[in-house]
């Protein structure tokens, strides 16, 4: 009975970890339509690759930003000068 009552709990566990594993492959699925997106590193709004400009810093940092963070940066140099 003991026995039974195990592999009954054994089966369970076995099946959650498995609808788990299927839930994480199909948001993976999902990602292609993600993947073109991205975060700007100044004001973190999700925009389209596209309408960000992406700048490499030092070896492996990647900034994105987005169009009214460069106008406010733009408008902040030329309120310096
Ligand atoms: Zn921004």
């Amino acid at each position: 009975m003991t026995i039974s009552i195990l592999a009954v709990l054994f089966l369970a566990v076995i099946l959650v970890i498995s609808f788990v594993g299927f839930r994480a492959i199909i948001r993976q699925g999902k990602d292609p339509a993600d993947i073109n997106k991205e975060k700007c590193s100044i004001c973190r709004t999700q925009f389209n690759r596209s309408q960000l400009i992406e700048r490499q810093i030092g070896d492996y940092r990647l900034l994105h930003f987005c169009q009214s963070c460069i106008m406010s940066l733009h408008n902040e140099m030329l309120s310096k000068n």
